[in-house]
C-alpha cells in the first residue's frame, strides 16, 4: 500500500479540525484538496491497523476476503450523520473495518446500541450494548469459528457466546448472526446432502 504523506500544514489542519463539532465541514471550508487528502489518510490508517490482524469484520468477525463477500467498509461506529457524533468523524476509536452486510444492511445510521447520555460517554464500554471493537475484548464475549471446506468451496460458520455474556447475546441478535450460521449450513446441506442436525452437532463439538 502506498501511504499518503501529510505535510506539517495538513497535520495542523487535521489536528484543528478534529477538535471541531463538525470536522468535515471545517475541512471543506479549507479546500477540497486537503479534505480528500485527509480522508485518504484516515482510510489508510484504519486499514493498516486492520491488516496487522487478518482483515475481518469488527462485528460479525468473519474474514472479509472470503467467498461470501469481497467488499469491506470503514464504518463510523457512532454514525456521523447524527449531529451529536459529527465530532467523532476522525476519531480512530470510532472507525471500524466492517463487512458491507453489517455496515450497510444492518447497522447503517442506527445507534440504538449506544446507551450513553452524551458524546462524552462514548469512550466507555459500558455505554454500548453491543461489543465495541476497541473498548471491549471481543473474545471475552463472542467467538466465531469459520471452517473452510476447500473441496466444496464453502464456509461453515458457528458462533459461541462466551460465559453467557450479555454483550455477546446483544451483538449476536443485533447483527442477525444466526442468519450467517443458517446460510452457511444451507449451502453445506445443498452440496453435501447431510442433515442439519449432523452438521450442527459436528460444529458444536469443535
Ligand atoms: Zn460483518
Amino acid at each position: 500500500m502506498i501511504m499518503i504523506n501529510l505535510t506539517v500544514r495538513d497535520k495542523d489542519k487535521l489536528s484543528i479540525s478534529s477538535k471541531q463539532n463538525n470536522p468535515w465541514d471545517y475541512l471543506s471550508n479549507n479546500g477540497s484538496y486537503t479534505k480528500n487528502k485527509i480522508k485518504t489518510h484516515i482510510k489508510e490508517r484504519t486499514l493498516l491497523r486492520a491488516r496487522r490482524q487478518t482483515l475481518t469484520c469488527s462485528y460479525c468477525q468473519l474474514a472479509i476476503t472470503n467467498a461470501r463477500n469481497d467488499a469491506f467498509d470503514i464504518d463510523h461506529i457512532l454514525p456521523i450523520s447524527v449531529s451529536l457524533f459529527k465530532c467523532k468523524s476522525f476519531s480512530f476509536k470510532n472507525l471500524a473495518v466492517s463487512c458491507s452486510r453489517c455496515n450497510r444492511t444492518i447497522k447503517s445510521d442506527d445507534y440504538s446500541f449506544y446507551i450513553g447520555k452524551s458524546k462524552r460517554d462514548s469512550n466507555k464500554s459500558a455505554n454500548y450494548s453491543i461489543i465495541h471493537p476497541f473498548y471491549d475484548n471481543i473474545k471475552c464475549h463472542l467467538k466465531v469459528r469459520e471452517i473452510y471446506d476447500n473441496v466444496n468451496n464453502i464456509n461453515l460458520v458457528i458462533y459461541k457466546i462466551v460465559n453467557n455474556s450479555p454483550k455477546g447475546h446483544t451483538t449476536y441478535d443485533y447483527f442477525k448472526l444466526q442468519d450467517l450460521v443458517k446460510d452457511s449450513l444451507i449451502s453445506s446441506l445443498g452440496i453435501r446432502k447431510i442433515s442439519y442436525e449432523n452438521v450442527y452437532d459436528q460444529l458444536s463439538n469443535l
